[in-house]
């Protein structure tokens, strides 16, 4: 199993690789597609090939990469292969899989599966253009230029010690920050001490303990949040062009969680996710456990995201995701202090909807296993009251492969149908919501607990913490797999 640093690491160290395989493709050339919801087309401008990766993530690539070739490379996420031949089988027994986007057979995808070339961005968007779906957006900045000396080091807790997190500090003055001592590495099983206090702390990954605040559903049922997190990854921008492809085919938006340390490296990719009309939420710097750091990192983590993501978009997310969902009351108070309101996915009646599709690039389970455990929780979603939020992943080629071939489409063919959103939209809120700069809601406060009453302002409790659901999940998913008690629900 993979610790949760151990995890980070992994994921660290297989996008460096990626940078550099990304860099020596070079850019394809791909048809404009229109699109559908005309979203944003009619302000974007140009419809063109993609400017080739910076030099600046070439820099990145540069000075990262080389310590961590060798654990990326046991990842099997390397893209230096070609593609290996259509890919058309859907899952055995069912209907479901596609030929359309290049997704290979269930039973291959896998750790090590060739990978396909590498496509860009078909549109990009100019500087001065504006999302035509926010009203009162702010333009598209200046075109992002990476500059060392602008940013904490990638995929590492940035320092505390710096003017920048100095003043982002401030931001706390006046709330309520809970005294809560930082647990040794964000699991259950890393901190004993911690862990007994877990219903205290308010503490997610040990309990699945929420607060009134967290956004934990979508209030309607059959409902589908729909949610990908850990990019914009350099190597899924070939993929990611899929994703965002069928999402654009489908008709379905998105919300898209991201880490700070993407987000300068691949700045087009984020604007191409914002333009089409797909939601931005923080995802933290550097990918690390919340509940394990110091006020002054947890600042530091969140502040830098939130500054990346507005100096790519113009827009400053009000939304935010903890890595492994590593949340508990201090981290929570200290995201709702700065403008970010946690968002985690929901815990149904046969555990967490969190896709497990890491676990595949991970090797701890085949992607079969993997579809396995998900049409349970489909199964599961049709006798919830509420609708629910589902993790999924757009780091990985196979995270990818899983969600357009199989998860996203077995949700538009389920029947009874499920109803795709992003949680913005779930949530009945104005797309301008997302972002302070265009937000008409006070989104702290918007109370999102119960079905068609997203408009009033009742709920949000702050930091006390209640208890969540019962900690059912991880033993349940781990019990149909055989994978041993690893806490799949704290786990990305
Ligand atoms: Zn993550």
């Amino acid at each position: 199993m993979i610790a949760l640093p151990a995890l980070s690491a992994l994921l660290a160290a297989t996008l460096s690789l990626e940078l550099v395989g990304v860099n020596a493709h070079g850019p394809h050339a791909h048809a404009h597609v229109a699109h559908k919801r005309q979203l944003a087309a009619a302000s974007s401008g140009s419809a063109s090939v993609a400017a080739p990766t910076t030099s600046a993530t070439s820099a990145l690539a540069a000075t990262s990469a080389a310590a961590t070739v060798s654990t990326a490379a046991s990842a099997g996420t390397t893209s230096a292969a070609p593609a290996s031949g259509p890919a058309t089988t859907a899952a055995a027994g069912s209907a479901i899989g596609t030929g359309s986007y290049s997704v290979p057979p269930l039973e291959s995808i896998s750790v090590g599966m060739p990978s396909g070339a590498i496509p860009t961005l078909t549109t990009t968007y100019t500087p001065g253009a504006s999302p035509t779906y926010l009203s009162g957006a702010p333009p598209l900045p200046t075109k992002f230029a990476f500059s060392s000396a602008d940013w904490p080091e990638l995929d590492k807790i940035p320092p505390t010690d710096t003017d920048q997190v100095k003043q982002w500090m401030k931001e706390l003055d006046g709330h309520d920050i809970p005294d809560i001592t930082p647990t040794q590495d964000g699991s259950c099983a890393g901190d004993a001490a911690a862990a007994a206090q877990a219903q205290e702390r308010g503490w997610w990954t040990c309990g699945g303990y929420t607060s009134g605040n967290d956004i934990v559903s979508c209030p309607d049922k059959m409902t589908w949040g729909v949610s990908f997190d850990d990019g914009p990854a350099p190597y899924s921008s070939q993929r990611r062009k899929k994703l965002l492809q069928y999402l654009d085919d489908k008709d379905i938006s998105a919300t898209f969680f991201v880490v700070g340390s993407r987000v300068i490296s691949y700045p087009d990719i984020l604007i191409a996710e914002y333009m089409a009309g797909h939601e931005i939420a923080v995802h933290t710097w550097s990918h690390h456990p919340l509940t394990a750091m110091t006020n002054e990192q947890i600042v530091a983590e969140l502040g830098w995201t939130r500054h990346a993501i507005q100096t790519v978009l113009g827009v400053t997310p009000t939304f935010m995701r903890a890595p492994f969902g590593d949340i508990d009351n201090r981290v929570r108070a200290i995201s709702n202090a700065m403008g970010m309101r946690p968002i985690i996915w929901t815990t149904g009646p046969g555990g967490p909807f969190d896709t497990n599709d890491w676990h595949v690039p991970a090797g701890s389970v085949t992607a079969q296993e993997q579809y396995s455990i998900f049409q349970g929780l489909l199964g599961n979603a049709t006798l919830m009251d509420t609708g629910f939020i589902v993790l999924e992943h757009d780091l990985f080629e196979i995270t990818v492969d899983l969600a357009v071939g199989y998860t996203l489409d077995a949700a538009l063919n389920h029947k009874p149908a499920f109803n795709l959103e992003s949680i913005g939209q779930c949530l009945s809120l104005n797309a301008g919501d997302l972002y302070a700069e265009t937000a008409t809601t006070n989104v702290s406060t918007v109370n999102v607990t119960s079905s068609g009453t997203n408009s009033s302002s009742a709920a949000a409790t702050g930091g006390s913490g209640s208890s969540g659901a019962a900690p059912r999940t991880a033993v349940s998913v781990s019990a149909l797999v055989g994978v041993g008690a690893v806490l799949l629900a704290s786990l990305l």
